[in-house]
C-alpha cells in the first residue's frame, strides 16, 4: 500500500492552476523539447506531478487524494499540456480512466489497496481497452476472460495503451465471451508486472511524444477474485463512464495545446505584422474562446453532478479540433522557421494532431451528439 501524504485541503481551482504553470515553467519546460525529441519523459517530472499533489487530484482524501473539483484537475492539465502536451496526457490518463474509476466503482477494499499507490504516485495508471480491430465499436472486443474458483484468467492483446510500459495498475477489459457483445465485458485491475502480462511494442509517434503508447499481450494472466472491477458484465458501463471524465481531460490538454499555439502566434504576429496573419490571429480567438466555453460548461456540468458525457463529447470535439486548426495556421504564420524540426509552432501542430483521435475519435463524438440531440437531452437553446 502506498504512503497516505499531507494533502493540500483547502487550495482553491485558482490555486492548483497556477501551482502548475509554476511548475510546467519551472520543471517540465527545461526538458520540453527533450521530452518531445526522445519520446520519454524524465522520470525527475513524474516524481514532481507526485510531488506537488497532482497524481492525487480528485480522490477522496481518505485514501490520500486531494478534495480537487474538475475545474482544479482541468486547470492543472491544461497548464501542463501548454507546455509538454505529453505530461498533461500522462496525468490524465492516471487519474481519469484509471484512478478515478477506481474511487467511483471500487469496493472499499480496491480503494484501500489502490487509491494511496496511485495518489501518491508510487503507481501510474493506464487504462486498456482498444484493441487491434476494436477500437470505435468498444462491444466487438475479443480478448477473453475466464472465472476459475481461485480468479480470473485473462487472454488476449491490446493496442494503443498510454502509460502501460511503466504502468504500477493498468485497468484492462476483456470479455467472457464475445457472442454476448457489451454484456460480456468485465474491467479488471491488472498489477504492472504480473506474470503473463508483456508489452510487446512502444510505438512511435508524430504527437504526443513522451507519452508512452504501447501494445500489450495478455497470456494466461492470473487474476485474484478482488481483480473484478465493477459487478461482472458491466464493463463497459465502467470503460464509457471512465472515458466521459476522461474526454473532460483531453479536452482540457487539448485547450491548452491551442492556448499556446494561440500566444505563439500572437508573439509571431507581433514580430512581423501582415493583414493575412492579423485574419489568422483573430479566427484563433474566435476557434479558441469557443473552445473555452464549451469546455467550461463540461466542467461545470460534472462539477454541479449534473450528466456530462454530452458535454465532455462536444468539449472534447471542439477543442481538439480548435488545437489542430489553432496550431496549424501557427505553422503558417511562424513562416518556414515554424515547419523545421524542433520550432515550437512544430511541435504544437504534431501534438495536436493526435487529440482528435485520443479516448474516442471526432466522428465518434459527433455520433454521440446526434444521438443525445435526437434523444431530446441536448437542446442548442440558452
Ligand atoms: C496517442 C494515443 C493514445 C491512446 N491511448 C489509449 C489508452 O490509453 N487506452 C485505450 O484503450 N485506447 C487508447 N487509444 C486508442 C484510441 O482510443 C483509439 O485509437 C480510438 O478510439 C479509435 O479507434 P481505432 O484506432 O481502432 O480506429 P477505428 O475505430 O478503426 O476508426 C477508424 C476511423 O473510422 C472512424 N469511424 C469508426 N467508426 C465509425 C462510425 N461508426 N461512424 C463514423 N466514423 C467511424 C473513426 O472516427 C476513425 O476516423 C489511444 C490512441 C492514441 C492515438
Amino acid at each position: 500500500m502506498g504512503r497516505v501524504v499531507p494533502t493540500a485541503e483547502g487550495t482553491t481551482p485558482k490555486e492548483w492552476r497556477a501551482r502548475a504553470r509554476a511548475f510546467a515553467a519551472a520543471e517540465v519546460r527545461p526538458h520540453a523539447v527533450t521530452i518531445d525529441r526522445t519520446d520519454r519523459i524524465p522520470p525527475g517530472i513524474i516524481h514532481g506531478l507526485a510531488g506537488q499533489r497532482f497524481t492525487a487530484l480528485g480522490l477522496p482524501p481518505k485514501w490520500g487524494g486531494e478534495d480537487a473539483d474538475t475545474e482544479a484537475v482541468c486547470g492543472v492539465l491544461e497548464e501542463l499540456a501548454g507546455v509538454s502536451a505529453a505530461v498533461a496526457v500522462t496525468l490524465a490518463v492516471h487519474l481519469s480512466v484509471c484512478a478515478v474509476p477506481i474511487a467511483q466503482w471500487g469496493t472499499p477494499e480496491q480503494q484501500e489497496e489502490w487509491l494511496p499507490a496511485l495518489a501518491c504516485g508510487e503507481r501510474m495508471g493506464a487504462f486498456g481497452l482498444t484493441e487491434p480491430g476494436a477500437g470505435s465499436d468498444t462491444a466487438s472486443l475479443r480478448s477473453k476472460y475466464e472465472r476459475t474458483p481461485e480468479g480470473f484468467v485473462l487472454h488476449g492483446s491490446k493496442t494503443f495503451i498510454s502509460n502501460a510500459a511503466s504502468a504500477g495498475l493498468l485497468l484492462i477489459f476483456a470479455t467472457k465471451d464475445p457472442g454476448l457483445g457489451s454484456h460480456g465485458i468485465s474491467g479488471f485491475l491488472v498489477p504492472g508486472g504480473t506474470a503473463g502480462f508483456s508489452v510487446t511494442q512502444r510505438f512511435d509517434k508524430l504527437g504526443l511524444r513522451g507519452s508512452e503508447t504501447t501494445e500489450l499481450r495478455l497470456e494466461n494472466v492470473r487474476l485474484p477474485l478482488g481483480a473484478l472491477l465493477g459487478p461482472e458484465g458491466s464493463g463497459l458501463k465502467v470503460a464509457l463512464s471512465a472515458l466521459a471524465g476522461g474526454r473532460v481531460g483531453i479536452a482540457s490538454c487539448a485547450l491548452g495545446v491551442a492556448q499556446a499555439a494561440f500566444e505563439e502566434m500572437q508573439r509571431a504576429v507581433r514580430e512581423a505584422d501582415a493583414d493575412w496573419k492579423r485574419t489568422l490571429l483573430a479566427r484563433a480567438f474566435v476557434e479558441l474562446a469557443s473552445a473555452r466555453a464549451l469546455v467550461q460548461e463540461a466542467v461545470r456540468a460534472r462539477d454541479q453532478g449534473r450528466p456530462f458525457a454530452t458535454e465532455a463529447s462536444a468539449a472534447k470535439l471542439v477543442a481538439s479540433r480548435a488545437a489542430v486548426s489553432i496550431a496549424s495556421a501557427g505553422v503558417d504564420v511562424a513562416g518556414p522557421a515554424g515547419a523545421r524540426a524542433g520550432a515550437e509552432a512544430e511541435r504544437l501542430w504534431r501534438d495536436a494532431r493526435v487529440f482528435p483521435i485520443v479516448e474516442g475519435t471526432t466522428e465518434i463524438q459527433e455520433l454521440i451528439l446526434a444521438r443525445s440531440l435526437l434523444e431530446g437531452e441536448l437542446r442548442p437553446t440558452a
